[in-house]
């Protein structure tokens, strides 16, 4: 038995919990030490992109674990190198000059864009999005648009600036369609930004596509419309990709699938499936070449490790040769997407499915006509006892999504074949049966 009362456990009260004692993985799917066996529909938290245990992956670590475990980030290394190279040659529309920060995570890759943009255009403010997860240190969190935030408020430190993001299910601009959604969720942004003095704003953070907070998909044109916004302003764009990049979306980044190039991207998760920690920022050339002739107030003993180099090598490497990017496309629109409109059909507790790759989220609600959320849609953390119980249904079919707010999250491995898919689609069926017996009753 692992001693659980030894480890201090993430987002809980540590006498709430009864963490479940994993005792192996392999492939798409994880099990207990009691026997009970579950495709993992979650990546652990969209993390594993080649899912456990992927043989070439862990050779490349044992490889790099047998030449060089570590070196300090000051010194330069072909692992280190290649890595980058790696990140720079599949990220959306970098040119040359372009180059990679390495972090240990998705947090503190924005914790350092935020500082370079900051430092690069002398301007203190960051415009972020309700709706919106970047992370639990400090400044991450400062701009981070959701209830994890709330708690810690009172020691947060940036100048952040919040607009709403469009979310037509939910729309803050009582929008009638995505294109309406679009062009008002812009007029309230340039507003946001002319009130707050342009002059005073270093950088605007967003998720291409959000992720936690509920897989919200821009309408066509709403981030082109940011980035000229921005332009018009000299505002740098932070595209943090930490969830949705490496092929997540079905494309290399989210970025890609609506043709626009951000100045800062960071990344994490998916670039190494999360075998060893690492995380990073790509300076497009108007912030790397600010730090040509000035030195950059940052750094980590841990930055560009060499394990994780090695590991995100691997990673890329895996996932061009597989094809798995175009693979996550094919699958989300062809098995997910047409699988969860049967879903939301048969369902009452359904009011929206939506994604794209194979990023998903069912949002469920206990009245379809007034939209009414099945469970609060902003808890501060923890599963609510009716998402516990749609949960658990999922669990006992032999599939375990994340339950978040008042949705189901579906994040499956890239690896993952139709027929696992099949079996997971079965399952959110039978979670979605318990979630119509729970309206109902
Ligand atoms: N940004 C986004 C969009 C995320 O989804 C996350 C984590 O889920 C983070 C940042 C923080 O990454 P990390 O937990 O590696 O610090």
């Amino acid at each position: 038995m692992i001693p659980k009362r030894s480890v201090f456990y993430p987002w809980s009260g540590q006498g709430q919990i009864s963490p479940t004692t994993v005792a192996g993985a392999d492939g798409c799917w994880f099990w207990d030490d009691q026997g009970n066996r579950w495709l993992d529909l979650h990546s652990q938290l969209g993390n594993l992109h080649l899912g456990h245990q992927h043989p070439e992956l862990v050779a490349a670590i044992q490889d790099q674990a047998s030449q060089m475990c570590t070196i300090a980030p000051s010194f330069a290394v072909d692992v280190r190198e290649q890595a980058a190279q790696a990140i720079l040659d599949v990220s959306p529309g970098f040119s040359g000059a372009s180059q990679v920060f390495f972090t240990t995570g998705g947090a503190d890759a924005n914790e350092h864009a935020l500082r370079m943009a900051m430092l690069a255009t002398g301007r203190h403010k960051v415009l972020a999005a309700h709706r919106s997860y970047h992370g639990a240190t400090a400044g991450a969190m400062s701009v981070t648009g959701d209830a994890r935030r709330w708690a810690v408020d009172p020691i947060m430190s940036h100048h952040t600036v919040r607009f709403f993001g469009p979310y037509q299910y939910r729309s803050e601009f009582h929008s009638t369609n995505e294109s309406e959604e679009c062009s008002r969720a812009l007029a309230h942004l340039s507003s946001v930004i002319d009130h707050e003095g342009p002059h005073t704003v270093a950088a605007l953070i967003i998720e291409p596509v959000v992720g936690s907070n509920g897989v919200l998909v821009p309408p066509d044109g709403y981030l082109a419309g940011v980035r000229t916004l921005c332009n018009e302003h000299d505002i740098l764009l932070i595209a943090d990709e930490v969830m949705t990049g490496f092929g997540r979306c079905g494309d290399w980044f989210a970025c890609d699938s609506f043709g626009v190039t951000p100045d800062l991207l960071t990344f994490a998760k998916g670039v190494n499936s999360g075998y060893v920690p690492l995380g990073g920022v790509v300076l497009g050339p108007r912030v790397a070449d600010f730090f040509t002739d000035r030195p950059y107030p940052g750094g980590l003993t841990y930055s560009g490790h060499p394990l994780a180099c090695a590991s995100a090598l691997a990673s890329i490497n895996i996932l061009e040769r597989d094809k798995l990017v175009s693979s996550a496309q094919q699958l989300g629109e062809e098995v997910v997407r047409p699988a969860l409109l049967e879903l939301a059909q048969r369902h009452i507790s359904v009011g929206e499915v939506r994604g794209l790759g194979l990023a998903w989220a069912i949002e469920l609600v206990s009245d379809r006509q007034t939209r009414k959320p099945f469970a609060p849609l902003t808890p501060p953390g923890s599963v609510t006892p009716l998402m516990k119980e749609v949960l658990d249904a999922a669990k006992s079919s032999g599939a375990w999504p994340l339950a978040v707010a008042n949705r189901l999250h579906l994040f499956p491995p890239l690896t993952i074949s139709s027929d696992e898919l099949d079996h997971g689609i079965a399952a959110i069926d039978s979670a979605l049966t318990k979630a119509d017996e729970l309206v109902q009753r």
